[in-house]
């Protein structure tokens, strides 16, 4: 028998409870029942986003909200600073450029963490800067960026807003997205959220929507000025997928009832438990910040790492991603990432020690799930 096991940094596991309220017969969106339930799911967006900001809902993945990011709050020619770290802060650079922004690209070598002191200085020499592009979690390479230092940064600068890709961490690590002073929140429904692939979240502050109002780039599904106005009533520019609407109140009211910190320590925990095994059984971590939401481990010399991640899908039906572009083949990566619990992460340890076996080599299996054991359960257990 062959169990479905996702250790993707999304798509992520789905709770029962969510499934089954999105298996109940599909609504009509312009219905006074549907629109009660959006308006519960906007308010408590507000909470996982720890936001007083509106906080819009497209049907997209969490590339569409990242381009939304770029078309609404931008004009033709502006300059923007985008950093850079691993897959998903070049596809910034990739949505800016097909724009035709004048883009100054903040390349850092992957797995390595920001020296915020850069984004100061290239701010005081470029001062028309219209927007700071950076990344919560850096999924492909699983390292943290310190989102907290450049908000503090950005703030000091009127005319420049502070645009944070968190589709991999929010929900997972704290994103404090007032108190930081990040003007625009982007994230996916796939990841730290517990629900399909399909809805993007994006929250707007104060300073942002001013620049809506400028903003010159071309877009229209994309263009937040429709959104605004329908939010007004709760309600959608377009045809919303109801289904994960109403999964998505589900599984709003599960993390609400746990508490957003409780599930940020949950996260931390299980993120601490693979790095010691992982460390314990001889590997290293990739990145020198490394994320609670995604730990990426170098493999040892010569171990493909794509054979791995195909043996324990194929063979085991547990899913974990491998590295992209120049790390494809060298890292594995293992998610943390929303409904998982203790005996998930030992799991997916032991899976990893079982793939190695199968392919030959031979890691400190035992030496890593006893370490993880230890910190999941404390040392007595
Ligand atoms: C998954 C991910 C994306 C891409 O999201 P899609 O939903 O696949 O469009 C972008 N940025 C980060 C940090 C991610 O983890």
């Amino acid at each position: 028998m062959l169990k479905k096991r996702l250790f993707t940094p999304g798509p992520t596991s789905v709770p029962e409870e969510v499934l089954l309220e999105m298996a109940a017969p599909i609504m009509h969106h312009r219905t006074d029942e549907f629109i009660k339930i959006a308006a519960e799911v906007f308010e408590n967006l507000k909470y996982i986003f720890q936001t007083k900001n509106d906080v819009f809902i497209i049907a997209s993945s969490g590339t569409g909200a990242m381009e939304t990011s770029v078309v609404n709050f931008l004009s033709e020619g502006d300059k923007v600073i985008v950093i850079s770290g691993g897959k998903f802060g070049e596809r910034f650079k990739e949505i800016s450029l097909a724009y035709k922004l004048n883009v100054i690209p903040v390349e850092l070598e992957w797995g390595k963490k920001l020296d915020t002191n850069i984004i100061k200085d290239l701010l005081e020499k470029n001062p028309d800067v219209k927007a700071v592009f950076g990344t919560l979690c850096e999924t492909s390479t699983g390292t943290h960026f310190d989102i907290k230092a450049l908000g503090e940064i950005v703030a000091n600068y009127e005319d420049t807003i502070l645009v944070v890709d968190t589709i991999s961490s929010l929900g997972a690590v704290p994103c404090m997205t007032d108190e930081w002073k990040i003007d625009v929140v982007v994230t996916g429904s796939q990841k730290a959220f517990m629900l399909p692939p399909g809805l993007a979240f994006i929250s707007v502050s104060e300073k942002a929507l001013k620049k809506i109002e400028t903003s010159n780039l071309p877009k229209y599904y994309f263009n937040l000025k429709k959104y605004k106005k329908t939010l007004a009533k709760n309600d959608f520019p377009f045809t919303i997928p109801v289904s994960l609407i109403v999964g998505l109140r589900k599984s709003l009211q599960i993390i609400k009832n746990i508490g957003i910190e409780k599930i940020w320590e949950e996260h931390h925990i299980r993120a601490e438990a693979t790095r010691q095994a992982m460390i314990s059984a001889g590997l290293k971590l990739l990145s020198e910040s490394p994320s609670d939401a995604v730990t990426a481990v170098v493999l040892p010399e010569g171990v493909d790492g794509d054979k791995l991640v195909k043996i324990l899908r194929t063979k085991y039906g547990m899913s974990i991603a491998g590295g992209q572009d120049h790390l494809k083949g060298k890292i594995i990566r293992i998610s943390h990432l929303g409904w998982q619990d203790e005996f998930d992460v030992l799991t997916a340890i032991c899976g990893v020690g079982v793939g190695l076996k199968d392919m030959g080599i031979n890691i400190e299996t035992e030496k890593a799930i006893s370490a993880a054991r230890k910190v999941l359960f404390g040392s007595s257990q």
